[in-house]
């Protein structure tokens, strides 16, 4: 049933590859696997699947003890500096930067383990004031600084949450504005920084985010199921 729901995720994802004339090799699913139990993600990794995301640091080093140690772990939520400790050796991207400090801070626990961390920086497009995330216009300053001043972090991609919306079409211009800063970015040439990772797309809009080019979308309750945060 799980890896139906999976399959079935990805045979939408490669369709809009088709409609748009872009090859499904591009784009990685990663499977939310937030408030949901280890068994169900091993279900899925008995079949293959290797990407998941998780939104909560405590629930992501408590999974990542258990389970096996080739998943590649996305931390896709709002992350505490104090708490970048936990998961630096532990992520394979962290999805959510969006200020100067917290890459300070993933800088220095790098460098504390001898590596590089891979990371997105987060865009609030919508400009929902709920969101965390850089605004558009600050995102470009943000990436110099980051650049200049980390060495132990390597700028990938940027990441947007869309508003929920009835109609995914609604959140079409969001993606498409996303799409186009990262060509800016890359035409800038900003301490060689180049930008290939757009994280966009959830499961109420992942087509319309694949069609307008991310390369990650993430999808909990499409493969999962509903979440029940009371239990
Ligand atoms: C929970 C979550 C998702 C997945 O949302 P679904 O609507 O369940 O697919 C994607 N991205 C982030 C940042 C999330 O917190």
């Amino acid at each position: 049933m799980l890896y139906e729901n999976y399959q079935k995720v990805w045979n939408n994802i490669e369709e809009a590859c088709r409609r748009v004339g872009r090859d499904p090799s591009e784009v990685t699913l990663i499977a939310v696997s937030k408030t949901k139990p280890n068994e169900m993600i091993s279900e899925l990794y008995d079949r293959g699947v290797r990407n998941f995301g998780e939104n909560k640091v405590q629930e992501m080093a408590g999974k990542y003890e258990v389970l096996p140690k080739d998943i590649c772990w996305h931390l896709i939520g709002h992350l505490q500096r104090n708490k970048v400790k936990y998961i630096i050796d532990k992520a394979v991207l962290i999805h959510s930067v969006d200020s100067l400090r917290l890459a300070e801070t993933i800088d220095s626990e790098a460098a504390k383990h001898n590596r590089t961390a891979d990371i997105l920086i987060e865009v609030n497009v919508a400009q929902e004031e709920s969101k965390f995330g850089v605004a558009l216009e600050e995102t470009i300053p943000l990436i110099e600084e980051i650049s200049s001043k980390c060495s132990h972090v390597r700028i990938r991609g940027l990441m947007t949450i869309a508003p929920f919306v009835s109609n995914p079409e609604e959140n079409r211009g969001i993606f498409r504005k996303l799409q186009k800063l990262s060509v800016d970015i890359n035409g800038k040439n900003i301490n060689n920084v180049n930008v290939d990772v757009l994280s966009m797309g959830m499961s109420n809009d992942y087509e319309v985010a694949v069609e307008e080019g991310a390369t990650m979308v993430r999808v909990g309750t499409s493969i999962f199921g509903e979440r029940n945060y009371n239990r």
